[in-house]
């Protein structure tokens, strides 16, 4: 298969293919449609697969461009993961003019706050920064409506369960969720579990 035939936007194609991507990996072959059409996936692989392009693509399918609120949130275990996925969400999302932010630990919390209420799309962020500007309403989630774990399992090993568990709390009940994850530890399973309608599982 082909990005042509996955029905995504011809914008978001032309986002892709400038970004240099000519053919789908194992991993966007068949993880994009299935969340680009709505569905929980859990998605199991390592970093190297085109992990990232898969929901990055999922998303920028699925934001409403014609507001300029926060319409998808990823959470990522390091700073400079959130920074790179940022990265790749913008690049390509380039032809859709999308607004994306990172959110991460030691920078300015004043700088942050000035950038979400310019208006962002998309944030990506670590759990300890995106928790406290939801918490001070810097970051409001009301349209929030696509949320993903990125590298679940360091995450959980990090320490992260719990504010990823308030984050969740904090988030619109109607949600679509997105777990990545190399490895499905016992606390990972849970998340699934508690957060998750009726996954899709792909494991490659
Ligand atoms: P990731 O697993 O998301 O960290 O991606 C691993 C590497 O593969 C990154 O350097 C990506 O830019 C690259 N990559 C991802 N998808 C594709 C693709 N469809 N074609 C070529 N390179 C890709």
């Amino acid at each position: 298969e082909v990005f042509d035939q996955m029905n995504l936007h011809e914008s978001l194609l032309r986002g892709i293919y400038a970004y240099g991507f000519e053919k789908p990996s194992a991993i966007q072959q068949r993880g994009i449609v299935p969340f680009a059409k709505g569905h929980d996936v859990i998605q199991q692989a390592q970093s190297g697969t085109g992990k990232t392009a898969t929901f990055c693509a999922g998303i920028l399918q699925n934001l409403d461009y014609s507001i300029l609120e926060c319409q998808a949130l990823v959470l990522a275990p390091t700073r400079e993961l959130a920074q790179q996925i940022e990265k790749v969400m913008r690049a390509l999302g380039d032809y859709l003019q999308v607004k994306c932010h990172a959110c991460v630990g030691g920078t300015s919390v004043r700088e942050d706050t000035r950038i979400l209420q310019g208006g962002v799309h998309v944030v990506v962020g670590t759990p300890g920064r995106v928790y406290d500007m939801l918490r001070r309403q810097a970051l409001r989630a009301d349209y929030i409506k696509m949320f993903v774990l990125d590298e679940a399992d360091e995450m959980l090993s990090r320490g992260f369960k719990d504010q990823i568990y308030e984050i969740f709390q904090l988030l619109p009940s109607k949600l679509q969720v997105g777990v990545f994850s190399a490895t499905l530890p016992p606390e990972a399973l849970e998340i699934t579990r508690k957060f998750m309608n009726k996954p899709v599982r792909i494991l490659v």
